[in-house]
């Protein structure tokens, strides 16, 4: 059975189409997806039954299995670990402010970059999720938003894997998240954030997108930077920041750098100052996020001194900067850790979080 958000609105008019039916049809499908949140063909009642039918014979829109949800104490953070239809599991996040209500999605299961201090890195890739899989993930916050009287204001692709390692299923899920007969969402309030993979950045630059885009940096020499994030050494600083050089050129849009602040490792003066020498002048801004420990990386975050010591560095170089607050440290609420202290394949630890939302 095929899945029925892998479709692109061309894509679906063209089937329907070949099933001799009219024409606003793959529109007026869409609708009761994305519009009205519909999991099952049999919902649509507008639809003839015999279509309904033969749409549910053919298709599937709904194939993510929830397994554990978790709720922060504070209850503004909620997480899901979903099983898909092989097996593979994956985790989706919303987090709550008063003003936003974001969710974190993730892209693939496992990762195979391989960041030492991440959970998901820590775990491997099983394998890339396919664009239904991810807009599904957006979808399920969004109704079980809807049926809380709320809705859902932004998305970032922050959750487990590397979004430019499955470059062609991100990008289409994007296109449907912001497609006015899709989901609608606006493009500022779509977040994609990289490791670094320069020619993903590249392609992104070419899309013609107001998407917003992240750079997980979280060192400034090519030494520490491979020891932390491994694919620096196939795509090294230099030609990282000239990527993103470039992007910030062609789009004219403000990138974000993260860097993960981890006690003694890279949240030195030194690091500090090489940041600034290679971000100056640039249209960005840094977030600044707390480590968030995790089973098989032995190091600590930083105080909050030596991070306020680390912004006011930049600060005085005039490079904007943000301290991220951790959101779901209870409901470990980070990148792979729900899938891991639910299956007990790694000891159940007290949480990470991170994934804040982005502007
Ligand atoms: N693969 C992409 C997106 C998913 S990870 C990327 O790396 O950018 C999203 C963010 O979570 C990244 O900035 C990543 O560095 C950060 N992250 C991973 N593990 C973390 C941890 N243990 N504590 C804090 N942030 C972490
Ligand atoms: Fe993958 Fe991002 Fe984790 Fe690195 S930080 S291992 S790229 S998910």
């Amino acid at each position: 059975m095929r899945g029925l958000l892998d479709l692109s609105l061309e894509e679906l008019q063209e089937i329907m189409a070949g099933w001799g039916e009219p024409s606003y049809r793959a529109r007026q499908i869409w609708g009761w997806i994305y519009r009205r949140g519909a999991t099952t063909f049999e919902a649509m009642t507008d639809l003839p039954k015999a279509l309904r039918a033969r749409l549910s014979e053919a298709f599937t829109i709904s194939t993510l299995r929830p397994l554990a949800e978790r709720v922060s104490q504070d209850g503004w953070t909620r997480k899901w670990l979903f099983a898909l239809h092989d097996g593979a599991e994956v985790e989706a996040v919303l987090m709550e402010y008063t003003d936003r209500r974001t969710a974190c999605v993730s892209t693939q299961a496992g990762c195979a970059m391989g960041c030492t201090f991440c959970a998901t890195g820590q775990m491997g890739l099983l394998r890339n999720l396919t664009t239904g899989e991810i807009v599904e993930q957006v979808l399920w916050i969004a109704r079980w938003l809807a049926a809380h009287g709320e809705r859902l204001t932004h998305v970032v692709f922050m959750g487990m894997g590397e979004p430019f390692a499955n470059y062609a299923n991100t990008a289409k899920a994007l296109r449907l998240l912001i497609h006015p007969d899709g989901f609608h969402l606006g493009q500022r309030r779509i977040t994609v954030s990289t490791v670094g993979i320069v020619p993903g950045i590249r392609r992104f630059a070419q899309e013609g997108w107001e998407i917003n885009l992240a750079i997980s940096l979280h060192a400034a020499t090519d030494d520490l930077r491979n020891r932390l994030v491994p694919i620096n050494r196939v795509y090294p600083l230099h030609a990282l920041m000239e990527a993103v050089r470039d992007y910030i050129e062609q789009t004219r849009r403000r990138v974000t750098f993260e860097w993960v602040m981890i006690q003694g490792v890279n949240d030195t003066p030194e690091q500090a100052e090489a940041l600034v020498e290679r971000i100056q002048g640039m249209l960005a801004h840094v977030n600044l996020i707390p480590l968030n420990p995790t089973p098989g990386f032995p190091e600590e975050a930083s105080p909050p001194e030596r991070i306020e010591a680390f912004r006011r560095i930049l600060e005085k170089a005039g490079i904007p900067c943000t301290v991220r607050v951790r959101r779901g440290i209870d409901v470990a609420a980070g990148c792979g850790q729900l899938r891991a202290a639910v299956t007990g394949r790694r000891p159940r630890i007290a949480g990470i979080s991170l994934r804040e939302a982005y502007a």
